[in-house]
């Protein structure tokens, strides 16, 4: 089987397969996991299944940071939106852990799967067929540029949101737009600094602020296609305007000198209405984008990888993975996946483009109801807590993946 793509969902199908005793190729097109700005969230439910998986023990080695609020800041007050402490099970906070820090533990705890195969510096290329359209396998290009075709029973496509493999099947991709992008920046943290993540917004604009240590995250939103116009401002109208936003940050924001500190997402949402063809699967980003709102799409791709695990490791032993098997992944992804989407484009739609545009309630001065139902009501923080950190439908390792608690060597 030959998984592309090295990120959350294809290292934890690589895994899992692997310790099916499935043999599985993943193919990553980069020489390593280092990338600035990426989801660095590993969620309740990721943390259920690192243990149930025996990687606890390896995980809790890892430095990260725990997350158990997230806070709306208006000009009314500062209110908790989601309260992860009131969440069921072990784990009662998100970590917060850079990305290739997770990556390389589910490559190491691969490696230990003698039928795990890890090629770094392969790119997909282009994939293989019979006559009749069956994808046989696949074409990749490695770093001295040349190019290899890899037999597989299965390929599945875990190239995430700008996916070559989706393409190259021809899978139809319905996208819903988005009214933002968002720039990415950092600005240093102190220890008297709140602990949760922070969203502030006021008219015409938001700011999200993840505490990583000591610095925070920030995701300031954009209109979409704005972000050549904004830049053309220059580096001091956007520092006014996230002072303006968040005050006692000001004194901070000389760490941004320039525009280049400042790095671009292009937001999408969208999602396959098949993620299968005879031969080929797509999991996570590669079958739906999914918004930056509420920071679920690790979970999302963690959780679709451990269900085509699940459902795939058999019929792969059995050499007989037909469409109708492959069905059954999107089947059993779809309602988490659709209800999430619907639930990001309704804040997209309801919320945020009216912000930005400084037409909503928060625009004018006045508490949007849901901020007034969760200052009255605390015990409804759970509801976006749950949403967030466990999802609609959490995956749990099938049992030819659970191990007991041991430490992974790390390489
Ligand atoms: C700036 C930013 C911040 C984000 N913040 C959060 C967050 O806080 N929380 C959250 O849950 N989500 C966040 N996300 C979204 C999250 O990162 C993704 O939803 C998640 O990583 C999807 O996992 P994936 O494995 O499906 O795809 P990806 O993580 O995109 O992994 C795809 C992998 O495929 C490789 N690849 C691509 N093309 C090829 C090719 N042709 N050949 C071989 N390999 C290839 C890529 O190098 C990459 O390693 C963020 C995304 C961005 C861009």
């Amino acid at each position: 089987m030959a998984v592309v793509g090295g990120g959350p969902a294809g290292m934890v199908l690589g895994l899992l397969l692997a310790r099916a005793g499935v043999e599985v190729t993943v193919l990553e097109k980069h020489a390593d996991f280092l990338r600035d700005f990426r989801g660095d969230t590993v969620h309740a439910s990721t943390l259920t299944l690192l243990d149930e998986l025996g990687l606890g023990p390896s995980f809790a080695d890892v430095p990260h940071q725990l997350i158990d609020r997230v806070q709306v800041m208006l000009d009314s007050g500062v209110t908790t939106m989601a309260d992860l402490s009131r969440l069921p099970g072990p784990h009662k906070h998100i970590a917060i852990v850079p990305q290739w820090d997770f990556l390389d533990l589910l490559a190491d705890a691969a490696k230990q799967e003698p039928t795990f195969t890890l090629r770094m510096n392969a790119e997909f290329t282009g994939l293989v067929r019979t006559g009749g359209g069956r994808v046989t396998g696949l074409r990749y290009r490695t770093s001295d540029g040349e190019v290899r075709e890899l037999a597989a029973d299965l390929v599945v496509a875990a190239d995430g949101r700008r996916s070559a493999v989706r393409e190259a099947a021809g899978l139809a991709v319905h996208s819903f737009g988005a009214p933002m992008d968002v720039w990415w920046f950092r600005v240093p943290r102190r220890p008297d600094d709140p602990t949760g993540g922070l969203g502030r917004f006021s008219s015409g604009s938001g700011l999200a602020m993840i505490p990583r240590g000591d610095y925070f995250q920030c995701a300031y939103l954009i209109r979409k296609g704005t972000d050549r116009r904004l830049r053309a401002e220059g580096v001091e109208a956007f520092r006014e305007r996230v002072a303006k936003l968040v005050p006692w940050v000001a004194d901070r924001l000389g760490v941004i000198e320039s525009l280049d500190d400042v790095k671009l997402l292009d937001v999408k949402l969208d999602r396959l209405r098949r993620w299968h063809a005879d031969g080929l699967l797509c999991v996570g980003d590669a079958a739906h984008a999914m918004s930056p709102i509420g920071g679920v799409g690790i979970n999302l791709a963690v959780q679709d990888a451990v269900a085509a695990a699940r459902v795939v490791a058999g019929p792969a032993k059995l050499g007989r993975i037909t469409p109708a098997v492959l069905a059954k992944v999107r089947r059993r992804r779809w309602f988490a996946t659709v209800v999430t989407q619907n639930i990001q484009r309704l804040v997209q739609n309801a919320f945020l483009r009216r912000t930005l545009d400084g037409g909503s309630t928060v625009a004018q001065g006045r508490t949007p109801r849901p901020v007034r139902l969760m200052r009255r009501f605390p015990p409804l923080q759970v509801v976006p807590a749950y949403l967030v950190a466990i999802g609609l439908r959490p995956e749990h390792a099938p049992a030819f993946a659970r191990r007991e608690p041991a430490r992974v060597p790390r390489t």
